[in-house]
């Protein structure tokens, strides 16, 4: 099967400005920013979306989580707060089909999104 864009990224095919790693997971900034500061944090081993989520993902979707607060707190989004969006399938927005959670800040955000 073909590699997905951000496998691409983190095999450093495609360049990206990286801001977090560790052995499971990457973070790095959005090329197409929807606010001040806007990090797409993505599990290194393919999942697609959370609706392909099975059991044995578990551990890894609770450290997603984690990992996205630490993230936020390392870029100082902390004290004002933040946003973090998972988009799946076509309603929801989702157009890589590899699992990745939008971390938002540095402005109010608004409610509902559009
Ligand atoms: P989603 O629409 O939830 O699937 O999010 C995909 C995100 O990937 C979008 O916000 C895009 O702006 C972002 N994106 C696409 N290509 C790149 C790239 N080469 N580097 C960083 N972000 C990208």
């Amino acid at each position: 099967m073909s590699k997905t864009l951000f496998e691409r990224i983190i095999s450093r095919e495609i360049p990206a400005d990286i801001v977090f790693e560790n052995e499971e997971l990457l973070a790095f900034r959005d090329i197409n920013p929807q606010a001040p500061v806007h990090v797409l944090l993505v599990p290194k081993r393919v999942v697609a979306r959370v609706d392909e989520a099975q059991r044995s993902d578990r551990e890894l979707l609770g450290n997603l989580l984690l990992a996205a607060a630490q993230v936020a707190r390392q870029l100082g989004l902390a004290e004002n707060g933040y946003r973090l969006v998972i988009n799946n399938g076509a309603d929801g927005g989702e157009t890589v089909p590899h699992l990745h959670c939008h971390i938002l800040g540095g402005r109010p955000l608004g409610w509902p999104p559009g």
